[in-house]
């Protein structure tokens, strides 16, 4: 595995689709999903000039947090249960993962307790899968309007994680759609909410997330292999 190679190789192609489709790459981040995968892994990653860390777990992040030694960035990327959110509070630039009014109001509790503000996304479940967590589109505009008015959170824009398909070209309909949900909770024009980030695409599919706009794409195995 040459986590290094594989970050050269992931930004290469950030470029090419970028010139291709008239954007400028640096408005694309690359969020290094590092679930599951251990400390030395991240700290090559980090060597290579990798900053951007994207954890899932609680208990696995905490676990290796400290063992990094690089000066990184975390975002957590996964489903959060309202009393692990401390664990996380001061540790984290962002989470990507907010879909719903209990979770905000804790991280906002949490956030208090430090007096710091805490950027996040709003989750959105486009293909209503059961199996998985996110607002749907229905409540999305009420969510973001009661979010908005919790102390020290930023609203920054919208995450999706939509249903895996073998052709990333199934998939760009629902990147499409969370780009039509940011603009139009945009022209609502509602108080601290901006709707400037657009979390989406995969190992597989970021190509695709790409073109339709995301501002970061989570890769976790085209970087540090298959997870076990
Ligand atoms: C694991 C995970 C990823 C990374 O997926 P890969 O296919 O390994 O790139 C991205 N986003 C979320 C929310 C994840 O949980």
């Amino acid at each position: 595995m040459d986590i290094k190679s594989n970050i050269t190789e992931i930004r290469t192609t950030i470029e090419n689709v970028c010139s291709r489709c008239g954007r400028d790459p640096e408005e694309v981040h690359l969020v290094a999903v590092s679930k599951t995968k251990p400390a030395e892994m991240i700290n090559a990653a980090a060597e290579a000039g990798q900053v951007l860390f994207g954890e899932s777990y609680v208990q696995d992040f905490l676990d290796k947090v400290d063992a990094v030694t690089h000066p990184v960035a975390w975002h957590f990327i996964g489903g959060l249960q309202s009393n692990k959110v401390k664990y996380l509070r001061g540790k984290v630039a962002m989470i990507h993962s907010v879909d719903r009014l209990s979770l905000a109001r804790e991280i906002s509790k949490q956030w208090q307790k430090i007096d710091e503000p805490i950027d996040i996304l709003i989750q959105l479940n486009l293909g209503a899968e059961a199996s998985k967590s996110g607002t749907d589109e229905e409540q999305l505009e009420t969510l973001a309007r009661q979010i908005s008015e919790l102390p020290q959170l930023r609203i920054r824009g919208l995450m999706s994680l939509p249903p895996y398909c073998d052709d990333p070209e199934e998939v760009r309909p629902y990147f499409r759609r969370l780009k039509e949900l940011a603009e139009m909770i945009d022209r609502l024009q509602i108080p601290n909410v901006e709707m400037h980030e657009m979390s989406m695409g995969m190992s597989h599919d970021f190509k695709v997330a790409i073109e339709e706009g995301a501002t970061m794409i989570r890769v976790g195995t085209a970087i540090f292999g298959a997870r076990n």
